[in-house]
């Protein structure tokens, strides 16, 4: 539970979420740990629910035996100008799962059926968890990337680790850069695909066709931008980023664009969840017990997790 922004998660016992009318009560067996939810604890996301109970990529099971996923997008009022023009994703009203509803850092989680996801088969239930946003976002980044041949992906985490496997299932080249001096997760990168990976200092060896921005710092705006070819696009995957830097307006000329992904439709979630085991996606997860949420949390805040951090919770 988070009772204020800036605290760490209190264990709680709290009353059994009742489903209301089209919510479905799932027992959590595992929900994975993201990076907006550090952003979320630490007060850079406004007017979260308090208190609240953080966790938007949830795999449970419903009491009918069903096994579902609950991602980010938690509701939309299907009717403002976005959800009428397959743009639910920028809803006006939207309510988002472990940040303005109860997520599933619990044992019961309850959400809106209709934004529930089906699990493919084949994924165990701590794998399964961090194709929920991860996956997802990451997808949609991806496709936003265009047709990009020579992809660049900057901070090489749970979604990184993913997008990596479906760019190269769909025949494109991937650059990867982590932290500089990061020879972990260099090497991590090119076992999942990448041609070259390097620190997010050091210059590909070929300018790249998109960028995908995965890591949280507005200075690799500029950066990216540097290493793109004519026509490029960098993408910038996360929900907070730090103030991007100034730059000369010669980095964007010759048509390359900065664009950022926001949320998740849940026509992206169908397509995604019926692609990962296509290509197929693994993941590699790295899973912790619920009570051990806030170490999960720092040990991601401190990129010490490789793939992705995952609450095993029953
Ligand atoms: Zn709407
Ligand atoms: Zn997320």
């Amino acid at each position: 539970m988070l009772d204020a922004p800036g605290r760490v998660l209190r264990e709680a016992e709290v009353p059994d979420p009742v489903p209301q009318a089209g919510q479905v009560l799932l027992r959590v067996r595992a929900c994975g740990v993201c990076r907006t939810d550090l952003h979320v604890l630490d007060g850079e996301l406004p007017d979260p629910k308090l208190p609240l109970v953080l966790g938007h990529q949830i795999v449970g099971v419903a009491e009918d035996g069903r096994r579902l996923g609950v991602p980010w997008l938690g509701w939309t009022d299907g009717d403002c100008r976005y959800c009428t023009s397959g743009r639910e994703n920028l809803c006006d009203h939207a309510l988002f799962t472990g940040y303005q509803l109860d997520g599933g850092y619990a044992e019961l989680a309850v959400a809106d059926e209709r934004f529930c996801l089906p699990i493919p088969e084949g994924y165990g239930d701590e794998e399964a968890a961090p194709l929920l946003c991860a996956g997802l976002i990451g997808y949609r980044s991806l496709r936003l990337a265009g047709d990009a041949e020579r992809l660049g992906l900057y901070g090489f985490g749970a979604s990184a680790h993913i997008v990596a496997q479906v760019a190269r299932h769909q025949g494109r080249r991937v650059f990867a850069f982590t932290k500089p001096g990061d020879t972990t997760g260099q090497t991590f990168a090119r076992e999942l695909g990448a041609e070259w990976a390097g620190g997010s200092d050091a210059q590909p060896p070929e300018e790249l066709d998109a960028a995908i921005l995965f890591a949280p710092a507005g200075e690799l705006v500029t950066v990216a931008l540097a290493a793109l070819a004519k026509g490029g696009t960098a993408v910038c995957a996360g929900i907070h980023m730090s103030d991007i830097p100034s730059f000369p307006y010669e980095l964007l000329w010759g048509e390359r664009q900065v664009r950022s992904v926001a949320n998740l439709t849940r026509a992206d979630g169908e397509e995604f969840l019926r692609i990962a085991p296509q290509v197929p996606v693994r993941t590699q997860v790295e899973t912790f017990p619920l009570a051990a949420a806030n170490e999960a949390l720092e040990l991601l805040r401190a990129g010490h997790i490789h793939g992705a951090a995952v609450l095993a919770v029953s």
